[in-house]
């Protein structure tokens, strides 16, 4: 089979590849190993719902138009918003086909599939970039009885044995699932290493609404001082309530969750814990403090101060003077352990050498180095705002720019 363009996956991001690739009358497939959302179908936890108010769901041409606009959908919302979006577009998915090589072939690529070979031109990689848990090594060495579970496992309180629990990370997915098992009556400690602290609601307004506002989430990659760091940042302190709560570390300890550092290792069924946790806390505080700098100064600037609440600043992060340094994972204590460490992309697949020693795809704002391949929905791709479901149609629309650049110059060299 031959079309111009293979995109790889059917969730938003190759979809809004898909609806640019149209408008510029590019012909293209959509392979998708499972079905449309498939991630928002098969890999969250029951409860979650998304952590960016639903006004800011949209895509290219779409956007939410249920009448709850400041609320946070969810997955099965989340599912049927991407859904539509398929349809409206009548996105040409393959459902049902997984890519199990992306190759080189002439001035193209071959991509097989369990349903076939494509021959293609070019290559879109849209096949997330959150596909497996990112988990330490040392986490073979959590011992038996502990039960040890990723966000991608995790579903709800009642898979979980009785007991306490360990979570591992306290980025979203972390504090989330932190307080989901606090609330169900088991005794939780949460491991803290680097994380990004926010309120959810600032001065009358939703942080998103703040950073949309702003143009904090339009920061171009090009513009921050080490785009590598900023990819690997973890995402913020966030959940999506109807109570519009905030759940950094403060209100997670006055619930009740113990709070500890970073986990270094685990030895003879003991984890680790390192002394770094007022350090982590600290410059969580202070980029939290530059956030709303920012924040103040646009305010100020767009002379909207008098018609909002006045700019107030958090309270610190309340450290312990005596910090924990050793949890006993064999005394009964703790059941059950979840790896809230992050997540990271499968190219196993991919038989072009373009990918780095973490096994990440090297490019220049989704411009992969090899001739003809983009990639798509990756952190901070092009802007701040990539990794989100409103990030995509303005990569895609770059990256569809990029594409039809690249066909007219082999256009004019083939003759
Ligand atoms: C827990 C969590 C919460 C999030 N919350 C929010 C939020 O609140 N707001 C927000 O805007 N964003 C949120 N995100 C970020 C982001 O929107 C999602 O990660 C989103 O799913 C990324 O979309 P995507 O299209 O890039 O990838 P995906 O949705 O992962 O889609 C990729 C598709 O590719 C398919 N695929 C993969 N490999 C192959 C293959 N070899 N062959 C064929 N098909 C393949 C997969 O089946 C999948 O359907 C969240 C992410 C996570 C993990």
């Amino acid at each position: 089979m031959r079309t111009t363009t293979v995109v790889i996956g059917a969730g938003h991001a190759g979809l809004a590849m898909s609806r640019h690739l149209s408008d510029r009358s590019i012909d293209h497939v959509v392979l998708e190993r499972n079905e449309v959302a498939a991630s928002w179908r098969t890999e969250r936890w029951d409860s979650l719902r998304l952590l960016t108010p639903s006004w800011l769901s949209r895509l290219p041409g779409y956007r939410y138009d249920g009448d709850d606009p400041d609320g946070f959908m969810t997955m099965p919302e989340v599912v049927d918003f991407i859904t539509g979006y398929a349809k409206e577009i009548a996105a040409p998915v393959h459902a049902g086909t997984t890519v199990t090589s992306v190759r080189r072939r002439g001035d193209g690529y071959c991509v097989t599939t369990d349903q076939g070979e494509w021959e293609c031109l070019t290559v879109v990689l849209a096949s997330g970039a959150f596909n497996q848990p990112r988990v330490p090594a040392f986490a073979a060495e959590v011992p038996e009885p502990v039960t040890a579970l990723t966000p991608m496992t995790y579903r709800n309180p009642d898979q979980l044995p009785e007991g306490g629990v360990l979570v591992v990370g306290a980025s979203a997915s972390g504090v989330q699932i932190a307080h989901e098992l606090h609330r169900s009556g088991r005794p939780v400690t949460l491991s803290v290493g680097e994380h990004v602290r926010a309120p959810r609601v600032y001065r009358g307004r939703d942080i998103h609404w703040w950073m949309d506002a702003a143009g904090l989430l339009d920061e171009r990659y090009d513009e921050v001082d080490d785009v590598t760091r900023v990819r690997r940042t973890s995402s913020m302190q966030l959940v999506g309530t109807p109570e519009r709560a905030t759940f950094d570390l403060n209100a997670l300890m006055s619930e009740g969750v113990v709070v500890v550092g970073r986990l270094a290792g685990i030895r003879d069924g003991h984890a680790q814990i390192s002394g770094s946790l007022r350090n982590k806390c600290e410059l969580a505080d202070l980029k939290l403090g530059r956030l709303l700098d920012a924040i103040d100064e646009w305010a100020t600037a767009r002379g909207v101060d008098d018609a909002l609440p006045p700019p107030h600043r958090l309270a610190p992060t309340a450290v312990s003077e005596r910090p924990i340094l050793d949890v006993d994972l064999r005394d009964g204590r703790i059941q059950t352990l979840i790896w809230a460490t992050g997540y990271r992309p499968d190219y196993s697949w991919l038989d072009v050498p373009v990918l780095d020693a973490k096994g990440m795809v090297r490019h220049d704002g989704g411009v992969v180095e090899s001739p003809g391949l983009y990639l798509l929905g990756a952190p901070f791709l092009r802007r701040r705002r990539s990794t989100l479901i409103c990030g995509a149609g303005d990569d895609a629309g770059d990256l569809a720019t990029e594409l039809v650049a690249h066909l007219d110059r082999r256009a004019a060299r083939v003759g």
